[in-house]
C-alpha cells in the first residue's frame, strides 16, 4: 500500500524512518516529484533503480538542504560555481563535482563526479532537513515516462511500490532541473532547465552548452535515454507547419482516433471541432504545466498532435527538449 501523507511532523518522523531502514520515499520539489534513499546506502539506492526500471548507468542528483556542508560529499568547488550557488540556490540548479567518494558508487553509476542539487520547495527542505541525510533521487515516475508534477502523478506510475509519498502540492517549476557540469574551467550546461545558460552566462560571464552526438560517450548519459514519453501517439510539428498538422487531426478523427492539439497559448478549448489543450504564453508557463498536459493528454487521448512554440532561448531551451524528447526524438537544443 502507498500512503500519500501531507508533510507534517508525523509523516515526516514516519519518511526518516523508512530512509534509515534503507527504503525509498517520493517528495515534493519546485521542479517535479523525487523519488529519494540514502545516498550512502547502496541497497537503497539500488531500489530506486529497480523500482523505477532506470537504466543502470543514468546517474542519480544528491540532494541535500541548504545547511548542509556540501565539502563532506565533493572536492574542488571552482570559483565561478561559489558565484552561481549564492545566486541561485536552493532553486532549481542542479552542479555536478568531482565527488570524494563519500555517497555509494551507484548513486554515479561509477563516475568520479557528483551532482549535487539544493531544491527551494519548502516540503523538501523540511524533508531534507528532516533526515539530515544526503539523498539520492531521480524523478518519482517509472524511467521514460512523464515526470510526475503532483502526488497524484507519482501515485498512478509507483503504487503498490514505495510505501510513502509525501504531498507539497503541485510543482510550480514544472520540468527537471538544469544541470551544470562545474568540473572544469568554466560551466557547462548538460540539461537545460528553468536557470537558463544566458543566466549563468550574464552572472559568471562564460557558460558552454553540451550537445550530445550519437554514438559519442555522453557526459551526462541521461542524454542517451528517450525520456518524458506520453503512453499513446504523439506527432510533433514546426511552428510553419499548423494545416498539416491540422490535416492530421481530421484524417485521424474521421477514423474515430480521440486527438488533440498541443500547442502555445491559453487553456483548453475546442476550436473548429478541434480539441486543444494549450501549454501557456511564456516559457515558464509553458515549463509549469507541460507534464500535466502530457499525463492529461495520454489519460484523455489515443494521439497528441504537438505543434512546436515559436519562442527559443533561454527557459524555452528547456521546454524543447523536453517536448522534442517526449515526442521520442533524440536530445537537441
Ligand atoms: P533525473 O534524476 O531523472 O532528473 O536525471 C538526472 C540527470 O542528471 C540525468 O540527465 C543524468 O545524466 C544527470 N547526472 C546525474 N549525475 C551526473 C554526473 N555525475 N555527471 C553528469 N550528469 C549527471
Ligand atoms: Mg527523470
Amino acid at each position: 500500500m502507498t500512503e500519500i501523507l501531507p508533510i507534517n511532523e508525523n509523516s515526516l518522523k514516519r519518511a526518516k524512518l523508512l530512509i534509515l531502514k534503507g527504503e525509498t520515499v517520493a517528495f515534493p520539489t519546485e521542479t517535479v516529484y523525487g523519488l529519494g534513499a540514502d545516498a550512502c546506502n547502496t541497497a537503497a539506492v539500488n531500489k530506486i533503480f529497480e523500482i523505477k526500471g532506470r537504466p543502470n548507468d543514468n546517474p542519480l542528483i544528491v540532494h541535500v538542504h541548504k545547511d548542509f556542508d556540501i565539502s563532506y560529499l565533493v572536492t574542488e568547488v571552482p570559483e565561478y560555481a561559489k558565484v552561481l550557488a549564492e545566486k541561485f540556490l536552493p532553486g532549481p540548479l542542479t552542479m555536478v563535482y568531482k565527488s570524494k567518494g563519500t555517497v555509494s558508487p551507484v548513486v554515479s553509476c561509477g563516475l568520479d563526479t557528483l551532482a549535487i542539487r539544493i531544491p527551494s520547495h519548502e516540503g523538501a527542505q523540511r524533508f531534507l532537513k528532516y533526515v539530515d541525510l544526503p539523498v539520492a533521487a531521480p524523478s518519482a515516475n517509472i524511467s521514460k515516462h512523464v515526470s510526475p508534477t503532483s502526488a497524484q502523478h507519482v501515485l498512478a506510475d509507483l503504487q503498490g511500490k514505495i510505501d510513502l509519498i509525501l504531498d507539497g502540492g503541485v510543482c510550480s517549476g514544472g520540468i527537471e532541473s538544469t544541470v551544470l557540469d562545474c568540473t572544469g574551467e568554466i560551466p557547462v550546461v548538460l540539461r537545460s532547465g528553468l536557470i537558463s545558460r544566458e543566466m549563468v552566462e550574464e552572472t559568471v560571464g562564460a557558460c558552454g552548452e553540451y550537445v550530445y552526438r550519437e554514438g559519442a560517450v555522453a557526459r551526462s548519459p541521461g542524454m542517451r535515454y528517450k525520456h518524458y514519453a506520453p503512453r499513446c501517439r504523439t506527432e510533433m510539428f514546426a511552428p510553419d507547419e499548423y494545416e498539416k498538422a491540422l490535416a492530421l487531426y481530421d484524417f485521424e478523427a474521421a477514423k474515430g482516433v480521440k486527438a488533440c492539439i498541443i500547442c502555445d497559448g491559453d487553456g483548453e478549448k475546442f476550436v473548429g471541432g478541434r480539441k486543444y489543450m494549450c501549454l501557456g504564453a511564456t516559457p515558464e508557463e509553458m515549463a509549469s504545466n507541460l507534464y500535466s498536459e502530457l499525463r492529461e493528454g495520454e489519460n484523455t487521448c489515443d494521439l497528441l498532435i504537438v505543434i512546436s512554440p515559436k519562442q527559443s532561448g533561454g527557459v524555452m531551451a528547456g521546454v524543447m527538449n523536453r517536448l522534442t524528447k517526449a515526442c521520442g526524438k533524440r536530445y537537441e537544443n
